[in-house]
């Protein structure tokens, strides 16, 4: 339960009455929120105007808490010029140099089921006016928070609103996550937002959200790799349990990309935090979360 003086306060992020700095929450797993605010304070050196907001872990076995470092939520805005963006639309890229799978998935299966994923989101009602653009993958390197963790460069921002990272190693997962990160969690997805030179997120659409720069989603190539301890759960193509189905995973991954936290179960949604099989068809709460995001997007 919370007190009176938090509730207050938490009321008062709820409806902008307090700045960002202020009302920051840091929410979640306290070492996760730790590496996350050193990875920001490198961020905040290089002046890139931009800093890690949100990391959301998609496990099997046990749940993992939503990792937040703003009280404040945060939005994608539409027709941003920082994010080059394409006019009202979101645009995504498939990194293909890491999309191939220890479980024997070639990257053109991997891409074809993350792009049934947006194309899911895409045909929801509320994504009407939100067109879904795919940029090709030229061979640039378009993600950079792997660098961070000594599992890539730093790579070329802005390439796509949403970048699906590719499959990384086990001990990738145990960097970011903690202990038993490596074998308990499928994906993650971690959003960035827009900052002044003093690390002050912006709203420059005073819509009392903090302004989404860009968000990756990386998958855990421990699941069926034979050398690993998740030998039994490969990743693969419209597979059941014990197997991971690729497009389940993109579509709760792109889920946050777009702008959904988790919830449930109850009720049972694509976007509850624990992975319970294939799921390619969005349930009435995770299509009611994108109409509450949306809502105000413009024609
Ligand atoms: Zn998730």
């Amino acid at each position: 339960m919370m007190n009176r003086v938090e509730k207050a306060w938490v009321l008062a992020a709820v409806v902008g009455l307090v700045g960002p700095s202020l009302a920051a929450a840091q929410e979640g797993d306290p070492a996760v929120i730790a590496k996350m605010q050193q990875i920001n304070a490198q961020l905040k050196a290089k002046r890139l105007g931009i800093v890690v907001e949100q990391i959301d872990f998609f496990t099997i076995g046990g749940a993992r808490p939503s990792n937040r470092v703003h009280a404040q939520e945060f939005r994608w805005v539409p027709n941003d010029e920082r994010r080059n963006a394409d006019g009202n639309r979101l645009t995504y890229l498939v990194d293909e140099s890491d999309g191939k799978t220890a479980s024997g998935l070639t990257s053109a299966q991997t891409e074809a089921a993350i792009d049934r994923s947006l194309a899911t989101w895409a045909a929801n009602d509320c994504l009407d006016n939100v067109g879904i653009v795919k940029r090709n993958d030229g061979g640039t390197d378009p993600d950079i928070f792997d660098s961070f963790f000594g599992f890539g460069k730093l790579g070329t921002l802005f390439l796509a609103d949403i970048v699906n990272a590719g499959w990384l190693p086990r001990d990738y997962f145990e960097a970011v996550g903690g202990a038993g990160g490596g074998r308990g969690i499928l994906a993650f997805s971690v959003t960035f937002i827009f900052v002044e030179d003093d690390g002050t997120p912006t709203d420059v659409d005073g819509d009392n959200r903090l302004d989404t720069a860009f968000n990756e989603v990386y998958y855990n190539d421990n699941f069926g790799d034979r050398r690993g301890d998740r030998a039994g759960n490969p990743w693969g193509i419209d597979v059941a349990l014990p197997g991971i189905d690729v497009e389940t995973v993109a579509l709760h991954e792109n889920g946050h990309s777009l702008g959904l936290g988790h919830f449930g179960p109850p009720p049972d949604a694509v976007m509850n935090p624990v992975y319970a099989g294939i799921r390619h068809v969005p349930f009435s709460g995770d299509e009611a979360g994108m109409c509450a995001v949306f809502s105000s997007w413009p024609d």
